[in-house]
């Protein structure tokens, strides 16, 4: 990482933390230039992408296998995946803490196994349903932290909303029945990436608690837990939603208060609980099962409580890999995070353009900004109309644009 002394982070009321000019910034200007602390390839991109400098050889085949494979009828994604040449091979193995790599790498392939297993399976198995009750599991309402002990929760509280989010997990996760729902169901690629980056993150906090980190360089797990964490906005907009749509939903839950009798059962608390968080405990499901499976031993920690916690940075603060790194029509290779570009807030008319080099972002001024001035990038395009702008934004990362151009044209 190289943090040039044109920009700093501070607080900027209504805001947050967000980067600021220390200087007069000339047009044309880096200020950042920033190193991932994890990434992953998809898996369409993995037999031509380099997995450390992302150059795309496409239709050309990576020319150093990142796995030795022994079983050839046995293809796994993760068996195709490598590297452009011997020095990123290399580089892959020394910038990470010592051993990782080959942990990751079994992860990759216990991801991939899992996912072989549910695909050649797909379509076959009709989910058992079981017939164990989950109240068995969860003797009675159990209150929680954040949980208040009155008639209600209301989820507009973020301390109660929080609580009712972890009680809806835990059950989830120990029920029974709703494991057996969902643990054949294949999900689409894109999950089981996004598997593959959550575990690589769980893997270097992993290394972070246990190894001597005294003379690394390497990013630690604590900056990736700098990033904003969306997971009580997430729910709580989806769960407007569902109100608002779903008349049941409507009923049970009006301005956003449950009962607090909704968690003495899972059966009750599913119905509070929005599609798309259980899209996300699906996900935990399939993360969970490949790893309980692995042909090699897990040592790094995994829980559906630390899976949340990379997951809703990630699911906000992602970015995407593309090839050609600018320009038209590029192609979506893969998915990095950069912790230390996380306080480059949203503007629809930013100064600061983006792009990649090989493995890192650069962030370069795109006009001359005053000292003082917000730096401001854009998370994808801003192409669109307002409206379509807005609800784009609302969509992928829970805010509503307020920035000076999307305020003038809503006018
Ligand atoms: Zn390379
Ligand atoms: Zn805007």
């Amino acid at each position: 990482m190289h943090r040039t002394n044109t920009l700093k982070v501070t607080s900027i009321s209504g805001r947050g933390r967000a980067y600021c000019a220390t200087r007069h910034i000339t047009k044309g200007t880096t200020v950042l230039i920033s190193e991932p602390i994890a990434t992953v390839v998809s898996q369409e991109w993995l037999p031509e992408t380099c997995l450390w400098c992302f150059h795309c050889s496409y239709p050309r085949r990576n020319k150093v296998k990142a796995i030795l494979t022994q079983d050839n009828k046995r293809k796994l994604p993760s068996e195709t995946a490598g590297f452009c040449s011997e020095t990123c091979k290399n580089l892959a193995i020394t910038n990470h803490r010592c051993e990782e790599w080959d942990t990751v790498v079994n992860a990759y392939i216990a991801i991939d196994d899992e996912y072989r297993l549910r695909e050649q399976h797909e379509g076959l198995a009709t989910p058992a349903t079981s017939e164990v009750d989950s109240n068995d599991y969860f003797g009675g309402n159990v209150t929680r932290q954040g949980q208040q002990a009155g008639n209600t929760i209301d989820l507009n509280d973020e301390a109660q909303a929080e609580g009712w989010i972890d009680t809806v997990w835990d059950m989830a996760v120990n029920s029974p029945a709703f494991l057996a729902s969902k643990n054949s169901i294949l999900p689409d690629t894109y999950k089981a990436d996004m598997c593959k980056l959550i575990a690589s993150c769980l893997i270097r906090k992993h290394h972070c608690d246990t190894a001597d980190n005294d003379n690394l360089h390497i990013q630690s797990y604590s900056s990736l837990m700098q990033m904003q964490y969306n997971e009580i906005s997430r729910f709580q907009s989806h769960f407007k939603k569902m109100i608002l749509t779903d008349e049941l939903a409507h009923e049970l839950a009006k301005d956003m208060k449950i009962p607090t009798h909704a968690g003495q059962d899972f059966d009750t608390a599913i119905q509070y609980v929005p599609e798309e968080i259980l899209a996300d405990i699906e996900m935990y499901i399939f993360f969970a099962s490949a790893f309980e499976k692995s042909k090699t031993p897990i040592e790094w920690a995994y829980d559906h409580r630390l899976f949340r916690q990379v997951l809703y940075r990630e699911m906000s603060n992602s970015f995407g890999i593309w090839d050609p790194p600018e320009g038209s029509e590029p192609e979506l290779l893969g998915w990095a995070l950069h912790p230390v570009a996380v306080y480059f807030n949203h503007s629809c008319a930013p100064n600061i353009r983006k792009f990649r080099q090989g493995r890192n972002m650069v962030f370069i001024a795109d006009q001359d900004i005053e000292d003082g001035q917000e730096l401001c990038i854009a998370y994808g395009s801003v192409e669109e109309k307002v409206q379509a702008r807005r609800a784009r934004l609302s969509e992928h990362y829970s805010f509503w644009c307020q920035c000076t151009r999307c305020c003038q044209e809503s006018t």
